[in-house]
């Protein structure tokens, strides 16, 4: 939307996006460090999302489905682009066309890929082991079953054998290190000719438990955009998401005056409410209203009252007049209000407050 016909902007930072994926890098080095861009990009936009990613070097891309797979292909012709979601049925031919490696999470899909991949020379692909999410990949049965039936794989290519973290991003948490040894078990009851295939395992959380959860190929995602990877530590990360919103109006008001829909805020004393142009139509949860805080000039301030469609109320008295004029922004999520803090006081992790932002907003790619 044209800048000065939205009600919020949201700024996406591509050179902290990406020094995020050179901290990354680094720290999982000599393992390669891929990057999980699905949903678009956890909403932040593939189209300049990927393209960003690519010039810091990334070269191996991780999606959810075969659609955005294609999305990022025809921005991305080089990349290495894997489809988290296995085969759906018959998107076979979709995948090759495209150059899309599915990440094989059953035996049924290594069955539909080996099948297809017959008379077309090796296909390429990666395999998925369940260690512990109960979700996708293959369980100690199928490994097993696999392990009888090596001639499964005569026309696959495995480029690598992956897994996924639950608990990665409490360090202390037992479950890491159980699916770390589950996942080398799995691997010594693989079939002989997948016993030095490479391994991925680390998601951003995994990257910060150290060496052991490294292996080959580490995934990130979130920590990409400035979320913490780990919970109850200071965030290593650089902010990349700031939305700000535009005060609409300021209202004057006296003590025990109700706020919004449902009067669920009165007024303890004279007060000054502004209106700001951002509702949950936009990705601003309902839940934030009299919970979350927002910054005028690093100054927070109190969200009063039910967030509405378009609209919240806050309570700018602390902030002088020519402060909080009409047309004034509020930071809404970055600088004084990070992201963390604003999906903790939506009850919600930051992954789901990206994903939700909304397409009202002016968006600005520095
Ligand atoms: N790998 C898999 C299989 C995933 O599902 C995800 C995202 O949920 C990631 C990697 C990236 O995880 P994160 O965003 O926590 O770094």
């Amino acid at each position: 939307m044209e800048r000065k016909l939205a009600g919020a902007h949201l700024t996406i930072n591509l050179g902290a996006l990406k020094k995020n994926y050179g901290l990354l890098r680094d720290k999982a080095a000599p393992a390669e460090c891929a990057a999980s861009v699905k949903a678009n990009a956890y909403g932040l936009g593939i189209e300049r999302v990927g393209p960003a990613l690519y010039a810091a070097g990334c070269r191996r891309f991780f999606v959810a489905l075969p659609g955005e797979g294609i999305t990022l292909r025809e921005l991305l012709p080089d990349a290495k682009i894997h489809i988290l979601a296995g085969l759906l049925p018959d998107t076979e031919e979709t995948y090759l066309e495209h150059r899309l490696d599915p990440v094989l999470n059953s035996l049924h899909d290594i069955r539909q890929w080996a099948a297809f991949a017959k008379n077309r020379g090796p296909l390429h692909a990666l395999l998925h082991l369940d260690t512990g999410m109960t979700r996708l990949g293959l369980l100690e049965s199928e490994i097993r079953e696999l392990a009888a039936t090596p001639e499964l794989l005569d026309h696959l290519e495995i480029d690598f054998v992956m897994s996924h973290l639950s608990c990665g991003d409490v360090p202390s948490d037992p479950m890491n290190r159980e699916q770390l040894e589950r996942l080398q078990f799995f691997r010594s009851i693989l079939p002989q000719k997948l016993q030095d295939t490479p391994v991925s395992f680390a998601n951003s959380a995994g990257i910060f438990l150290g060496p052991d959860y490294h292996f080959d190929m580490v995934r990130p995602g979130i920590a990409l955009f400035g979320g913490n990877p780990q919970a109850d530590a200071p965030n290593p990360m650089q902010e990349v998401v700031q939305l700000r919103g535009r005060i609409l109006q300021v209202q004057d008001v006296d003590s025990e005056f109700p706020v919004g829909y449902g009067a669920t805020f009165r007024t303890e004393g004279s007060s000054r409410i502004a209106t700001v142009s951002v509702g949950y139509a936009d990705g601003y949860f309902r839940v934030l209203g009299n919970k979350a805080e927002c910054a005028i000039k690093s100054i927070k301030v109190p969200v009063v009252g039910r967030v509405s469609m378009d609209i919240i109320t806050i309570d700018v008295s602390k902030i002088p007049e020519e402060g909080c004029m009409p047309g004034a922004f509020v930071d809404l999520i970055g600088g004084a209000v990070p992201l963390d803090e604003v999906a903790a006081h939506a009850e919600t992790i930051p992954y789901e407050i990206l994903t939700s932002l909304g397409s009202r907003y002016y968006r600005e790619y520095l």
